[in-house]
């Protein structure tokens, strides 16, 4: 049993619009979910992702207004990455440079280039080409043309005070190491997914991050069906770490306990999927409330900030 790769990553943002704005207009992701917080309905829950935001391309995000921002730091995602086509790396330096977005191309890594910004909460993004893309469904409307569009998730970077007890964690897991290279390790469940594909970075003296506004919340990683999550839950209890029980996020189900580091991992299933309240079509188009909140969803409205999807 291994898990299958990335199943989203969700982090905490401040300003509901400039999130969107990023996301869906500078980056060119489908806004494929406009929820709540499950465990907060006060606030958003942002999905973005490929046209049906297929595990292995969702960033999901908490737009908490006026939120202050965090620090990025041991313990967490330290980079958000994506995939993009090798001939990709152009049209995203004067993309960046168009819409007045800072940009730097870093060395490249394992043989690939990476261009490196920060989202408007300072969320630090990367692209990273890559030879091999995953099959992602391209088929929606957006400002980024299809041939230089992003195609889920490539290797973030995960930072760590020590290696051992979280190297084998992944091992468990069913992460192998594949290469290494001046300090950082890449791991991969599948060699020939960027989505399948994660990198670890040991800082025995750095701080702790400190989670809020411009921070990964967490990682979450994907396992076939609910039978299989079992399986994964009684693992993750005989290793010793505190494990939730399977939550229902309607989407998908959930477990979540924090690896050895202390960074929060998730195993979520691949489905049910988003387009189980809404069609493909309408995808983030309108705000969608669980059963339990539904009968709130008046109060609810007034609350939350309005968003357009329709800025230039
Ligand atoms: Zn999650």
């Amino acid at each position: 049993m291994k898990l299958r790769g990335i199943h989203h990553i969700t982090a905490i943002a401040s300003e509901p619009q400039h999130n969107l704005d990023f996301y869906a207009g500078v980056l060119g992701l489908r806004f494929v979910k406009r929820t709540v917080n499950f465990d907060d309905p006060s606030s958003y829950h942002f999905y973005f992702g490929d046209r049906t935001g297929r595990p292995g391309t969702a960033i999901t995000f908490f737009p908490w207004p006026g939120a202050r921002r965090g620090s990025r730091g041991v313990g967490q995602v330290t980079a958000t990455s994506f995939a993009i086509p090798t001939t990709a790396l152009e049209f995203w330096k004067s993309r960046f440079k168009d819409q007045r977005v800072l940009c730097e191309q870093t060395a490249t890594r394992f043989g690939d280039e990476v261009l490196r910004v920060a989202d408007p909460d300072g969320l630090l993004v990367e692209l990273i080409t890559s030879p091999h893309l995953d099959d992602v469904d391209l088929a929606y409307k957006s400002g980024v043309p299809r041939e230089f569009a992003i195609h889920g998730f490539h290797a973030p970077t995960l930072e760590m005070k020590r290696f051992g007890r979280s190297e084998k964690l992944l091992q468990m897991l069913g992460f192998e190491l594949l290469n290494e290279q001046n300090g950082r390790r890449r791991f991969a469940v599948n060699e020939r997914s960027t989505s399948g594909k994660i990198d670890i970075v040991e800082r025995a003296d750095g701080e702790f991050g400190l989670n809020s506004a411009g921070t990964v919340h967490h990682i979450a990683f994907r396992c076939a069906d609910e039978a299989e999550q079992e399986q994964w839950r009684s693992v993750i209890v005989d290793l010793g770490l505190h494990v939730t029980p399977i939550i229902d996020r309607f989407y998908f189900h959930s477990i979540y306990f924090r690896e050895p580091n202390g960074i929060l991992f998730e195993i979520a299933t691949d489905g049910p999927g988003f387009t189980a309240d809404e069609p493909v079509e309408h995808l983030g188009e309108s705000l969608k409330l669980p059963a339990q909140y539904e009968p709130h969803r008046a109060e609810i409205e007034r609350i939350l900030p309005p968003i357009s999807l329709d800025r230039p």
